[in-house]
């Protein structure tokens, strides 16, 4: 910590929500950092209350994507913005949970490390939620500590990281700390006009656990009217510039844009004493690209999974299609498709009406597959263009197992243990693990890319590197029997054993992966199979 006090340097900007969830925390916090990113280094950390040690145990429809990160961690898909407008790649320890915390103070007190000690939450949990801010900006040599604090203040759960950043600002100096709290400004139908009560009383019960914000962002269908912003300003004790118009959008990447023009740059500059000259402008050309409606080609693609209910489970999917959107000036409709609900052919056909392409996307468990089974064979066999991501290549490689090489019960061994030709089975590191938490085969993989494959071609690379999550593989005994049907394996891993790309040489666009490719998509550069699979359904 002596390090920190030297210099004003690294700077920490913690982001706070007020009134309601759902705001859209994670994607103003990412705004703020994507308008430093040109300049500074910056690193972001997102605190989460639950006891899960991290979200990868957790339902997707209940909590979202789990986002996995190059170093195998399973964090909020809060990195997924992070990463995509930071164009960083972060790290497990960035994401705090309470799960993390109590460990680590619960290990610490087994230990003896508080020998003597009655050990409290405050001093001994945000003492350790301080030292994780400290170590993460110290490990990252970051100039600017973007701190994002989950839920809405007066959520019990969250109490403790809100007294942790208080006292972060009580031991740094003025000009190292902005704490910037999202509200919300309703318009309430019948009154019809800007209404600033949530956000004051949000404010005050943030004043009352010693947070003063600098800067507010009020989410509101319209820019607020500067009578209000004058308003919030006299009622909240910030200046009438810092008042910053959270308006609703067609797109997230158009936030940064926004908050730059409502003019938070100089409450930045005022309070950390710099200079900002943000590097918006390949950022604002795919932003209008991405949203002008003119001349553009449209294509529905029908995303056929089980956890559609949801659409935050399919996060970095939907994001991955807008950032091709923009790319390739064309309108993506998607068509949500819950495989649970298709029984046979006929089915997949009548929902299959109008779709110029199809992704399936990772899952697990049995439920659904058997539909999504049929769809990847009415692909194959209609020439449409298929992408299989993780779960979407397994039950690719069980299609053409059943269909084409005559293996008729071919499964994997998630589904029914008992199948008599096991194309997919668990993988062998993976055999003797009983815990669930944090023991798939997580994170970035190196694979070797098959010469002149279209995989080859796609990503113009021979080694590529992309995130996993998985228990199971193609079972390596299947290889020669798939592939003397024609079956390409375009991708293996360092070990050579294992298949982490698929495709079909002959179709207009058979492609499939055992990896999250989408986890790594962003504006600027949109995956490599995303991009051409769209450029596929266009033609
Ligand atoms: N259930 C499959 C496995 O564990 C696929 C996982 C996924 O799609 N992420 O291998």
């Amino acid at each position: 910590m002596q390090l920190l006090k030297k210099s004003n340097f690294p700077k920490f900007i913690v982001v706070t929500g007020g009134v309601l969830s759902g705001l859209g925390k994670g994607v103003a916090a990412a705004s703020i950092g994507n308008l430093l990113a040109s300049q500074y280094k910056v690193v972001a950390i997102k605190c989460d209350g639950y006891l899960n040690v991290d979200p990868g145990t957790m339902n997707p429809i209940e909590h979202g994507e789990v986002f996995v990160l190059d170093d195998g961690g399973e964090v909020d898909m809060d990195f997924g913005h992070y990463e995509r407008f930071l164009n960083i790649t972060t790290k497990f320890e960035w994401n705090i949970t309470m799960g993390k915390v109590y460990r680590e103070v619960l290990e610490k007190e087994r230990r003896g490390d508080y020998l003597g000690k009655t050990v409290q939450l405050i001093p001994h949990v945000t003492d350790e939620i301080k030292r994780r801010f400290y170590d993460v900006a110290k490990k990252e040599k970051a100039d600017i500590v973007l701190i994002e604090i989950g839920g809405t203040v007066g959520d019990i759960e969250n109490e403790l990281y809100l007294e942790a950043v208080k006292q972060l600002r009580q031991e740094l100096t003025n000009d190292r700390v902005l704490f910037a709290h999202l509200t919300y400004i309703p318009i309430p139908s019948g009154v019809n006009e800007q209404k600033s009560k949530p956000t004051q009383m949000s404010v005050k019960e943030i004043n009352e656990r010693g947070i003063r914000p600098h800067v507010i962002i009020g989410r509101c269908a319209e820019y607020i009217e500067p009578h209000l912003k004058e308003k919030i300003a006299r009622f909240c004790n910030v200046n009438k510039e810092a008042v910053i118009s959270g308006v609703d959008v067609p797109s997230v990447y158009a936030i940064p844009l926004v908050f730059k023009k409502e003019g938070i740059i100089s409450s930045i500059e005022k309070r950390f004493k710099i200079n900002l000259k943000p590097d918006t402008k390949k950022w604002e050309k795919l932003t209008d690209q991405l949203l002008s409606k003119k001349g553009k080609k449209k294509v529905t693609v029908a995303i056929c999974g089980k956890y559609t209910a949801l659409q935050d489970s399919y996060a970095s999917i939907i994001e991955s299609i807008l950032h091709c959107e923009a790319h390739l000036n064309c309108k993506v409709d998607l068509k949500w498709l819950e495989t649970t609900d298709i029984f046979d052919e006929q089915d997949v056909q009548v929902k299959m009406e109008g779709v110029d392409g199809i992704i399936v996307p990772g899952g697990f468990g049995s439920r659904g597959t058997e539909g999504k089974i049929k769809v990847i064979k009415y692909a194959r066999e209609n020439n449409i263009p298929f992408l299989g991501l993780c779960y979407g290549l397994q039950l690719a490689v069980i299609e053409f197992a059943r269909h084409k090489c005559n293996l008729e019960e071919a499964n994997s061994t998630e589904i029914n243990p008992k199948t008599p030709f096991p194309v997919v089975d668990i993988l062998e590191e993976q055999k003797s693990i009983t815990d669930k938490g944090g023991t798939m085969r997580l994170g970035a993989y190196t694979a070797y890319i098959t010469p002149d494959s279209k995989v080859n071609k796609i990503y113009k690379e021979k080694v590529v590197s992309e995130r996993h999550r998985h228990r199971y593989e193609v079972n390596p005994q299947f290889h020669e029997v798939l592939k003397k049907e024609g079956l390409v394996i375009s991708g293996m891993d360092k070990s050579k054993t294992l298949a982490e790309f698929i495709e079909l040489p002959k179709h207009k666009y058979f492609v499939a992966t055992q990896a999250h490719p989408e986890l790594k998509s962003s504006l600027l550069h949109p995956a490599p199979l995303f991009k051409e699979f769209v450029r596929s359904c266009i033609k």
